[in-house]
This record gives C-alpha cells, structure tokens and sequence, in this order.
C-alpha cells in the first residue's frame, strides 16, 4: 500500500470510535447529518489526491467557505480596500459573536460570520446573482469541479438566520456593510450552503498551499498574494475561540465549518480535509481536530518547527 493512504485509512479507522461532540442542530437541516461519517482527502502539490472513509460524501460548506470568498474580496478590490472593511485580529470568541469595533462596526475578522458576510457583500457583481455566480464560480475553481447548492440546507438556514440577519442590520446601522442586508444575507446562506466532499475540500485547501494555484488543474485561481493573505487569517481565526490552541498543538492554517467540514493547509506540501459531523463547543469538529493534529504531530508538519 501507498504510505501516505495507509496514514490516512489507519486513522480513519482508529478515530471512527470517538463519540464525543453533537451534530449542529441550529440549522435543522444539518441534524440529518450521520453522526457516524467520517472521511479524509489530502491533495499534494503534484496534484495526487489522497483519501480513506467518506472522502466522497456531499455536505454543505458552511464555514470553510469563508477564506475563498475572502480570496474573492481581496482579488475583486486589493488588500487595503478590503481592509477597511473587515479587520484581521482573533476574535478570541464564538463563529456567531455580535464583536464588532466600538463606533465603526466592522468585523474582527473575515472568519467569524459578522466578517464573512462584509467580505461577501465586497464580491463585485452587477446584482445579487451575478454576485453568488462568481462565488460559486470561485469555490468551483478552487475544488477543480463545477459546486451546486444544497437547496435544501439553503431554505433551512434562510429560515431560521435570524441572527446572522441581526448581525447584518446592526452592521449596517453603524457604517459597516452596504446594499440590502436581506440580499447580502441570503447570498452568503447560498454560499453556506455549497455542497462539497472531502476531497473537494483538500484540493481547495492544497490551491492555497499551492500558491493559489489549483494543483489537479493547473489554474491561477487566485494569486500568491492574495493565497499567502489568506492562509495568514486562517493562521490567526479559523478555529475561532479555539484559534490558539490549534496554532498551538497543530501549527497549520485551518478553517473548520458546522456541517462537520475541517480543512489544513501545509503551505509548499498539501492541503488536507476531514469530515466529520459532531462538534465540540467552540464549532469544530471533534475527530477532525483529532485527526490533524495527529497527522501533523506524526509528519512534523507545525509551522513553528524548523524544517
Ligand atoms: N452558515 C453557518 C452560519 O452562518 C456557518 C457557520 C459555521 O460553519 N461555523 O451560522
């Protein structure tokens, strides 16, 4: 057998027994989700993908969507402009949290929802569908394969986000967010709800790795800058209050998402993704934290520890 599929398929196996965490419920539609899935893909730099378990299972995005829409910002308006918008500092608090910058209202960091729907509002685009085509059209790039949208989690999430639309209005009171919060909220919802694998998700992740480059197929999908930005932010906030300790234990930028996605990028290697449903309290995925961290401790991956 191939080392890297035998690393990959004797974790699979050996995590398959954690029971801890639970299925997010908030959005009804997610509480589907088998509890018992678990898959991981890895992409390397040549392009060789990698996978063991459910590394073919469709689910929704979610929250891993939130640095390639970032990626899409900052190549549509240039780092400064995007900037000025939505910050780049941990949150230290919950992916929902109403922290906003006392006066001015923006966002901490694009990661988090508050600064996720400003980056989605920043996509260029003559109305709201031509703006969720370039999305989906982005994220399709960065997979290698055409996304469509789980219509189903979509309504699920539009009819009960009330509290991203609370999110939205009071940016938009205090100067932070233009144009119609009702569109602007539903396209990042439709966004949310992108179905992708576990595979998709480790080309995605090696595109970064790969100087925004997808590896599979050769497009420039974004460029080193715009990848380096955005790994950063995944760095510093893509675990939310848990952004720390990942730093910490697993030193890879990531970015997990609530329907159980979990994605790493080890810049110049891989990318790597684990899904996984139950959470633990801060929005993670249990065995995909578990996972990473043993993959990363087992090749000496931490960004920290000199090659
Ligand atoms: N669509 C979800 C929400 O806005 C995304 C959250 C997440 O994946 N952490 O609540």
């Amino acid at each position: 057998m191939e080392p890297v599929t035998d690393a990959l398929e004797e974790i699979c196996r050996r995590l398959a027994g954690v029971a801890d965490g639970a299925v997010a419920d908030y959005i009804p539609q997610l509480a589907l989700a088998d509890p018992a899935a678990f898959g991981l893909a890895l992409v390397s730099m040549d392009g060789h993908r990698y996978q063991a378990g459910d590394a073919h299972t469709p689910f929704t995005i979610q929250s891993v969507s939130k640095p390639f829409v970032y990626a899409l910002a900052l190549a549509d308006l240039g780092p400064d402009a995007v900037a000025a918008r939505v910050g780049a500092e941990p949150s230290g608090e919950a992916f929902n949290a109403i922290s906003l910058e006392p006066g001015t209202g923006r966002p901490a960091n694009p990661m988090v929802n508050a600064g996720a729907i400003v980056a989605t509002s920043l996509v260029r685009g003559a109305d709201a569908g031509e703006r969720f085509e370039r999305i989906r059209a982005c994220l399709s790039a960065f997979a290698g394969r055409a996304l469509d949208v789980d219509e189903e989690v979509y309504a699920s999430e539009a009819a009960t986000g009330d509290r991203n639309r609370a999110l939205a209005y009071l940016m938009r009171a205090a100067g932070a967010l233009d144009g119609d919060v009702g569109e602007e909220v539903d396209t990042y919802f439709r966004q949310c709800s992108v179905r992708v694998t576990a595979c998709d998700l480790a080309a995605m992740a090696a595109t970064l790795a790969h100087g925004g480059a997808n590896p599979v197929t050769g497009e420039q999908v974004v460029t080193e800058d715009v990848a380096t930005r955005v790994m950063a932010v995944m760095a510093t906030c893509g675990m939310y209050d848990r952004a720390g300790t990942w730093l910490l234990d697993v030193g890879l930028p990531a970015k997990s998402g609530v329907a159980g996605g979990l994605i790493a990028v080890s810049p110049a290697r891989f990318g790597i993704a684990v899904y996984s449903p139950p959470l633990d309290e801060a929005g993670n995925p249990v065995r995909g934290v578990r996972a990473l961290t043993e993959v990363s401790r087992r090749f000496g991956l931490h960004m920290m520890r000199p090659a």
